[in-house]
């Protein structure tokens, strides 16, 4: 299988709903969605059906030049229907770091052809997780991910993920003439889940406007429900110049993803031979990955899961703050999205040489899964998850906490 890490597999054998089994045979809850992606919850014979249907019809046919197919562009008028962005077109890719890379060169280019190559620098946030291919290596704000892998791209600067004066600052120090875009996502998912003030987004929105910096918000995470609306930004009211989305767009029973530009943005290189933006990949608009999307949003409308999500939301934050008296913990994050972290105490990480992954070990051993980050256990459940099936996550990792506490005494 992996022929890269070493050591005994936990093999995923089947699911259902916002249940896991292995090859045991013994059952787990699902407490992250798999990688924040299954919001319509696991084993759906719809989305199975919509993709089967379409490997009868036309199974691929790459999306270059004039081609298109029926699904690939059903899908981008839909999307575009929902997303708070000014005259939007779509790109579809295959992931959430191809549409990173797809948005971040966009937006170089989109300079270039204004005349003003020189805007490149890209500006990220501390914590803010962008994808792990080239471009969005370069501008994570997480150390780890960029060392070892030798020189990166080196237009690109972190700012503290709450601060609009920061953000201002770090434009006026590199030259609002060499700045290209600002990246951000609705809550920092991968990075611990941090969520800023109501207000952040507005004033980061004018800084934008004010210094000619385009406004480029990652919903890789908080989209298609997550945050109980489409794109997770329309919660603070402000319209980027494009959206970032993947994950929960098919739910990841395909591998979809995309960019959002506004008409502003495409406009020099729409249906333009003469000016084209020279980017794609092979299997972007793959039909059956697009049919999965459809399929998706039928269900995420149907079953009205955007008002399930904001239920969910109340019903998590109280239960995940009820962890907030555990010696081990410092900190709950939680309340703003069906999302949540529980960061351990520097002194439980530190003297007591206590680890995440011993916590998250725990937690799989009582039949929860949760994600492991350096400081803290991360909670994303499907949007499908029960209030009992939160009462179960929520007490099993308490347990989880309490066994490793006991040893390490
Ligand atoms: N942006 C965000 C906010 C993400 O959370 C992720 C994946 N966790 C990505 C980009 C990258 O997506 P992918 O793993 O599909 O490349």
């Amino acid at each position: 299988m992996n022929k890269v890490s070493q050591g005994p597999k936990f093999v995923v054998e089947r699911a259902e709903g916002a249940w896991l089994w292995d090859d045991n045979g013994d059952r787990f809850l699902d407490g992250t969605a798999s990688l924040w992606y299954c919001n319509v919850g696991h084993g759906r014979r719809e989305l199975a059906d919509a993709v089967h249907r379409q490997l009868m019809t036309l199974d691929a046919f790459a999306v270059y030049g004039d081609f298109a197919n029926r699904p690939a562009l059903e899908l981008s008028e839909r999307l575009a229907s929902h997303a708070p962005v000014v005259d939007p077109r779509v790109i579809l890719t295959c992931g959430g770091g191809e549409s990173i890379e797809t948005a971040a060169k966009l937006a170089r280019r989109y300079w270039a052809a204004k005349d003003r190559p020189g805007k490149q620098h890209l500006i990220s946030r501390t914590g803010g997780y962008h994808g792990l291919h080239g471009i969005g290596t370069g501008m994570i704000g997480m150390d780890r991910f960029r060392t070892g892998f030798g020189p990166m791209v080196e237009d690109a600067s972190v700012v503290p993920h709450d601060s609009v004066r920061a953000l201002e600052e770090e434009i006026l120090r590199v030259g609002p003439e060499n700045v290209a875009a600002f990246f951000a996502e609705p809550v920092i998912g991968a990075g611990g889940v941090w969520a800023v003030d109501a207000e952040y987004f507005t004033g980061v929105s004018e800084v934008c406007r004010r210094y000619g910096v385009l406004f480029v918000v990652d919903s890789v995470i908080c989209a298609f429900a997550r945050m109980g609306n489409w794109f997770g930004i329309e919660r603070y009211g402000v319209r980027p110049d494009m959206i970032v989305f993947a994950k929960g767009v098919t739910s990841g029973y395909q591998p979809l993803g995309g960019v959002i530009a506004s008409g502003e943005i495409a406009e020099p290189f729409w249906n333009r031979p003469g000016n084209p933006f020279h980017h794609g990949t092979t299997y972007a608009g793959h039909p059956t990955c697009c049919a999965a999307a459809s399929a998706n949003m039928d269900i995420l409308e149907r079953e009205d899961l955007f008002t399930v999500a904001i239920e969910l939301e109340a019903q998590l934050d109280a239960a995940v703050r009820s962890l907030a008296d555990h010696p081990l913990v410092a900190e709950v994050r939680s309340g703003t999205g069906v999302m949540a972290a529980v960061q351990l105490t520097e002194e439980a990480l530190g003297e007591r040489g206590i680890t995440t992954a011993e916590v998250f070990a725990e937690a799989r051993a009582r039949g929860v899964i949760l994600r492991a980050v350096p400081h803290s256990l991360l909670i994303s459940p499907p949007l499908i998850i029960t209030w009992g099936q939160i009462d179960h996550l929520v007490s099993t990792l308490r347990s989880a906490l309490d066994a490793v506490a006991e040893r390490h005494q």
